[in-house]
């Protein structure tokens, strides 16, 4: 895993760098969950789930399918009644938040890969390149020199690119902004 600190700036990244009325705080928080939800699969290494199992770490709640359905269980439950261009915006907030999870532990550089097709190929896979130092799954173990290091490899490879997308997005769209107001439709 990366630190939960690492997965939930990337979704508030995410959340922040897109001008929509429709992410409130509120929103941007249920997006953060969204992207510490997967490692909730290390109650079953306590259970007995072997680390290579469909349901064991870095399993089926870091897969795709998964990311998609609790993105739509997300939606139902708590926007039911919303037009439908903000269900979908909602929910394609929530499975971004949900799957990147899976994309930052597939850039660490120890455990098993991710099963991102799970359930219906369970191989597991790491991204070409893996600069990330992998988290603790204790949290006793992360405070310690390991822990500081761990932190260190995140602010370089996840907290400073989701930083710098975050700042250009925005720049994007506000030039984008001044750009439609700048020249309205001609009058007829
Ligand atoms: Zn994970």
């Amino acid at each position: 895993m990366a630190s939960a600190f690492s997965h939930a700036i990337v979704a508030l990244a995410m959340g922040k760098a897109v001008h929509s009325k429709q992410l409130s705080w509120r929103e941007l928080f249920l997006g953060a969950l969204c992207s510490v939800v997967p490692d909730f699969d290390v109650a079953g290494l306590y259970l007995g789930i072997q680390y290579g199992e469909v349901w064991g770490h870095r399993g089926l709640t870091h897969s795709i399918v998964f990311a998609a359905l609790f993105a739509a269980s997300l939606v139902t439950l708590w926007y039911r009644g919303k037009d439908r261009a903000a269900m979908m915006g909602l929910f394609l907030y929530f499975f971004l938040c949900t799957a990147s999870h899976g994309v930052l532990d597939a850039m660490t550089n120890g455990g098993l890969g991710v099963a991102f097709f799970s359930p219906f190929d369970t191989t597991r896979y790491f991204l070409p390149v893996r600069p990330v130092l992998v988290s603790p799954i204790g949290i006793s173990e992360f405070f310690n020199e390991y822990g500081v290091r761990v932190l260190a490899s995140e602010a370089i490879w996840i907290w400073l690119p989701s930083g710098v997308a975050f700042l250009v997005l925005r720049v994007v769209q506000r030039l984008w902004l001044v750009k439609s107001v700048a020249s309205p439709s001609s009058p007829s």
